[in-house]
């Protein structure tokens, strides 16, 4: 543990905090008629009713709208009070892959959007594509990610770390429960568990 024992917290932001797939498929709606509320079932925009030429379609698009990642909503099940609680009473690191847009830097665009959403005055938003190394380095002691890739990479990276694959239409087919990896259903859960394992870390949950 470091910076005066707080516990160190990694959060992925899309598809756990901010809901990209809903910017993504608004534009694939604009663009080709496609249903907005259609999910993707895999990585790879299956059952989205998308195509390879679509999917880069709409990325060209989103590299070239000027601070893109400032206009996602906030994914359910995340609370502004949850999220305030959990940068107050921890170390709160928001580690992302996030791809380039034209504006401001990536980092800022997603600071920006996580004052905004959430009033945290300085939030860390680390852009990197590692986040094995990136675990290691920060020495989470709690991870949450939607991408079972980047779940693995981390619990492999710090066995001791507690990692947890919020649950999105994209990864229902992977388990990962023995790689030691469960399951979570919202942001506002993952936050509720790591705060009460503080409380029984610090003593003060008398069990
Ligand atoms: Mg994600």
């Amino acid at each position: 543990m470091n910076d005066h024992k707080r516990i160190v917290v990694g959060c992925d932001l899309d598809d756990v905090v901010a809901d990209f797939i809903k910017g993504f498929m608004e534009i694939a709606a604009r663009k080709y008629g496609v249903d907005p509320d259609l999910r993707p079932t895999s990585w790879e925009w299956d059952g989205a009713d998308m195509t390879k030429e679509r999917v880069d379609d709409v990325w060209q698009e989103i590299t070239n709208t000027r601070n893109w990642w400032e206009t996602l909503a906030v994914e359910t099940g995340v609370s502004k009070r949850v999220m305030q609680r959990l940068n107050n009473e921890t170390q709160l690191f928001f580690p992302t892959a996030r791809a380039y847009c034209v504006g401001d830097p990536v980092s800022v665009q997603s600071a920006v959007w996580l004052h905004e959403n959430f009033n945290i005055s300085y939030p860390t938003v680390i852009v990197a594509n590692s986040k094995g190394p990136l675990a290691v380095a920060l020495k989470y002691d709690f991870f949450i990610d939607d991408r079972p890739k980047n779940c693995i990479e981390v619990k492999t990276a710090v066995p001791r770390c507690r990692v947890f694959m919020k649950t999105a239409t994209h990864n229902l087919s992977t388990d990962l429960s023995e790689s030691g990896i469960p399951r979570i259903a919202t942001f506002d859960e993952f936050a509720e568990t790591v705060l009460s394992a503080k409380l029984v870390q610090e003593g003060t949950c008398l069990i």
